[in-house]
């Protein structure tokens, strides 16, 4: 098997490598490549635009908003020329 750490050819039983002695018991950590970052961060990217329009036609469907409807002048004499 290969070292993870200095690619030293070694036995496939051997226990520690014989050029860096790295414990060869101990499998190699997983680092994400570049692959992996665009694919997390497509998908992040998807679930953003679908929620931003999911949110936008939820808002669209709801009524006015209160500072546009009109106020009955009876309630609101200060307003009044
Ligand atoms: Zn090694």
């Amino acid at each position: 098997m290969k070292c993870p750490n200095c690619a030293q050819e070694n036995k496939e039983a051997a226990e520690a490598c014989r050029k860096c002695g790295r414990d060869l018991s101990i499998p190699p950590a997983w680092f994400p490549d570049w692959r992996w970052h665009a694919r997390a961060l497509s998908v992040i990217y998807t679930v953003l635009v679908i929620a931003y329009f999911t949110v936008s036609f939820a808002l669209r469907k709801m009524p006015e908003p209160f500072h546009i409807r009109k106020l009955p002048p009876e309630i609101t004499p200060w307003l009044k020329d």
